[in-house]
């Protein structure tokens, strides 16, 4: 009986030995991904919060998982990030999820919709509410699992040639803006166009296009939208928060390690609010330098919001009554989002509201 004791425990104890370098080793081995990006590689903001989230994962695995950064147009264009997720081209995708309204309406809850949710309140919805459960359940069928991977703040409402003062302004205006937007737009009487970001100036310049809308004053002065159109309106009232997405091959996850899908998804999510933090900082400075160069800043006047947000509703209406998913997800933002305006209308409207008036030099 001693003997076989012995021998059982001297058994256990050398499996443990034997096995505990190795199992060292498989929980870091080395792995280098690919991923391509929706962005040109000039926006610090947005393309880069794909290179920080690299870097964080290479710093936190000693660079044994590695992923590479590639700009739109590097391996694949820029509004064809979800295909080479899915068909295994790269192992991961930077870009936004209404980019794909085109082949399902049901995309752009994973991003922004019109007169949707502010960023606060997308990452509520994602989070705390039905966005993640949802939003995951629809990708699945596309083998991409979708992480928050950025949030560009509510956005300007674009760049035009000639003022809109009215609704019928709108009408035969070919526009740069994306999927969802555009099917609103499309009812107003204007011709939209989808076009990748690094694209839009020279279609600008060239009057391919009259107008065109990209995110808020840090980006779009750096694509020199300000040299080819005079006007600035505000807000993009189709993207309040919206949300930049980090795609993952579901096989490349399940081959991931435990730690390293950690690491990776924790590297997302610190990108993910410094996104957001970067584009706080930065435009209000080159806000005041495009208005001091001519830029003419206008609001939408009360009629063209309300003419935009009737033509959403209708677009809601159509695209659920053919679109079972399309039409769940929206209930769910909805009431979600109804709950939010309730909340956001008491301390922090008065708080802004109060802090706008201060510095206009109207607070007493
Ligand atoms: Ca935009």
């Amino acid at each position: 009986m001693q003997r076989r004791d012995f021998i059982k425990h001297g058994g256990i104890a050398g499996v443990l030995a034997a096995s505990s370098a190795p199992a060292f080793a498989q929980s870091a081995p080395e792995i280098k991904w690919r991923l391509t990006s929706s962005f040109p590689k000039s926006l610090d903001t947005i393309y880069g919060a794909a290179e920080q989230m690299a870097k964080r994962v290479a710093e936190a695995t000693d660079n044994k998982f590695q992923i590479h950064v590639f700009a739109a147009g590097e391996i694949v264009p820029g509004l064809q990030v979800l295909d080479a997720v899915q068909n295994g081209t790269v192992e991961m995708g930077h870009t936004v999820s209404y980019y794909y309204f085109g082949k399902d309406p049901a995309f752009a809850f994973d991003a922004a919709v019109p007169f949707g949710l502010s960023p606060r309140q997308m990452n509520a919805w994602m989070t705390e509410g039905n966005g993640t459960k949802l939003t995951r359940e629809f990708f699945a069928k596309y083998n991409v699992l979708n992480f928050p991977l950025g949030n560009t703040g509510a956005q300007m409402g674009g760049w035009y040639r000639k003022e809109i003062k009215t609704v019928a302004d709108l009408k035969g205006l070919k526009m740069r803006i994306g999927g969802f937007a555009g099917a609103v737009m499309a009812k107003l009487g204007v011709i939209p166009q989808q076009i990748a970001g690094g694209d839009i100036y020279a279609s600008l310049e060239k009057g391919t296009i009259d107008a065109a809308e990209w995110v808020g004053p840090y980006d779009d002065e750096k694509l020199g939208f300000n040299k080819v159109a005079k006007y600035y309106y505000y807000p993009g009232w189709w993207e309040g928060g919206p949300q930049v997405s980090g795609y993952v091959s579901q096989k490349a996850w399940g081959s991931l390690p435990k730690n390293y899908q950690a690491i990776l998804q924790a590297a997302m999510a610190e990108a993910h609010t410094d996104m957001t933090s970067k584009y706080d900082a930065r435009n209000p400075t080159a806000l005041k330098r495009l208005v001091a160069t001519g830029t003419q800043l206008r609001p939408f006047s009360k009629a063209v919001l309300d003419a935009c947000y009737q033509a959403a509703l209708e677009v809601y209406e159509e695209t659920g009554a053919k679109n079972p998913m399309f039409k769940r997800m929206y209930e769910d933002m909805v009431k979600f989002r109804d709950e939010e305006t309730l909340w956001f209308s008491v301390a922090d409207r008065f708080f802004d509201d109060y802090m706008a008036k201060v510095k206009r030099g109207g607070a007493k």
